[in-house]
């Protein structure tokens, strides 16, 4: 079953000819006819033009085209709605932006296609990457393939439903405080975020420009690097991406870790980390540890901070950010010709509960007056949790912990409760914040059957040793080989 494989076990058959990129990419069509009216991963996607692509990489194939010089050549891999797609939609899970169709394709697109990517699908999300379990979506909340009564985490819960329930043989995501970690750990999949810098953001639609990064969900790890080394590197049209080689990732798989120092945060033995999940993670430490690596405790003083800083930075961005949808330029329109009234009718009616929750509160930390005693005093904060970080990672190499406090929860349980939903992100955050990055990758199960994750956090541009850890506990562990029954 084509749709089943990873990017490596696939290029290779299509190599030797064992498959075709076109029935492959049936073969995922096929899944997601069968299992998405359960799940919700898509928002939509165009059947038609997936095999036309198909259908191009086939005969590439046939030309002598190699995997070589096109690592991704006929491998379905499909997108967040919050990347532009020439030529597709692009609602970044919200309503206001109606039919709008992208003019303009994102870097990490150009560069998948340029790799031989069949690039397919809309993935549904958190509106505006807003939130931590795909609630949030304007359209219908995606559920997770381990249990359909339970969220898939987010925002890029599609992103890791269509991976994990193997709908798509990879996928991308956008992670501002969690946003491709948490859900791929929910789901039983690899989410691997950047550092900041490492891939260019042209092309994602911002939430908060100084914390989003794309990244790729994955089967696994060496399908993460394999992504990771073709999306990164720097972009002329995003200045916030940094001209630094990209090294080469799959060759950091079989990275030696013997040498490497693995630290443990005390402030992350909290209330609220569920025995199950911690229990899991624990075993995973210690798997690692017996892979040669040294274990030892290491302090992060302002954790308790984080979440406090993270939602005033990024709902002030954010304010700005989506300030840009106005009913002048993009989407729907709603009101009378007046200007004032058309914009704040269209606001009011295009965008849903949460984003106006957090625009409000991001005009607010930015209003004169509190100015001084939000935004600066959070920007403040952000730069000791950098700095915990940068001194920790003088004594180890890799920063273990839970992804997130728990397994996924039922739809509806937080949904009503902004706070304990923020709190969900309490481990994902201050990577974002310290702009380092962080991958994770299943290590357990609850006794109720849900993927338990394990986050690894990594210096700034540190993705080798990052995946080199991730790879040598996969090498040992099979979590990442299983595979929910969707029904
Ligand atoms: N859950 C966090 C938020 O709601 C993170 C979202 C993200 O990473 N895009 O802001």
């Amino acid at each position: 079953m084509p749709h089943t494989l990873t990017i490596h076990e696939l290029t290779a058959k299509l190599a030797a000819k064992e498959l075709t990129a076109c029935e492959t990419t049936r073969s995922c069509l096929d899944r997601i006819t069968a299992v998405d009216s359960k799940l919700n991963a898509f928002v939509s996607y165009d059947a038609e033009d997936a095999i036309a692509q198909a259908e191009a990489a086939d005969q590439a194939l046939a030309d002598g085209v190699c995997h070589k010089d096109k690592p991704l050549l006929g491998v379905p891999i499909a997108i967040k709605d919050v990347i532009a797609v020439k030529n597709q939609p692009l609602s970044c899970g919200s309503k206001i932006l109606g039919d709008f169709n992208s003019p303009y394709e994102a870097t990490v697109i150009r560069k998948l296609r340029d790799a031989g990517a069949i690039i397919f699908g809309r993935l549904n999300m958190d509106e505006f990457a807003m939130g931590s379990s795909t609630e949030n979506s304007a359209f219908k909340p995606a559920r997770n393939p381990w249990d359909t009564d339970r969220i898939p985490g987010g925002s890029s819960g599609g992103s890791a439903v269509a991976v994990a329930a193997d709908e798509s043989i990879a996928s991308l995501g956008s992670d501002t405080g969690g946003s491709i970690r948490q859900p791929a750990s929910l789901c039983g999949c690899v989410g691997l975020k950047p550092t900041y810098g490492r891939v260019s953001r042209f092309g994602l639609v911002a939430y908060a420009s100084s914390l989003d990064q794309i990244g790729p969900l994955t089967k696994d790890t060496r399908d993460a690097a394999t992504m990771l080394k073709i999306i990164g590197g720097h972009d002329m049209r995003d200045s916030t991406s940094v001209p630094r080689e990209v090294p080469d990732y799959i060759e950091a798989l079989d990275g030696d870790i013997k040498s490497l120092k693995i630290g443990l945060p005390k402030e992350y033995q909290m209330a609220g980390l569920d025995p199950e999940v911690k229990s899991s993670v624990d075993a995973a430490v210690l798997r690692i540890e017996e892979l040669g690596a040294e274990v030892r405790e290491i302090s992060l003083p302002h954790t308790e901070y984080a979440i406090a800083a993270y939602y005033i930075i990024a709902t002030a961005e954010a304010s700005a950010n989506l300030a840009r949808f106005d009913g002048v330029r993009y989407g729907q329109r709603f009101g009378s010709a007046d200007p004032i009234e058309m914009n704040r009718d269209t606001r009011g009616a295009g965008f849903g509960e949460e984003v106006k929750r957090r625009i409000i509160l991001g005009t607010y930390v930015l209003s004169s007056g509190y100015y001084d005693a939000y935004y600066i005093r959070a920007q403040k904060v952000r730069t000791l949790i950098r700095e915990d970080f940068l001194k920790a990672f003088e004594e180890v190499d890799i920063i273990a912990s839970p992804t997130s406090p728990t397994a996924a929860f039922k739809i509806g349980e937080k949904v009503d409760d902004p706070l304990q939903m923020y709190l969900s992100d309490i481990y994902t955050i201050s990577a974002n914040l310290a702009s380092i990055c962080g991958i994770s990758i299943p290590c357990g199960f609850t006794s109720g059957n849900l993927p338990i994750g394990l986050q690894l956090l990594g210096r700034p541009f540190g993705e080798e040793q990052l995946l080199s850890v991730a790879h040598a506990y996969e090498q040992a562990t099979d979590w990442h080989t299983r595979r929910p029954t969707v029904n």
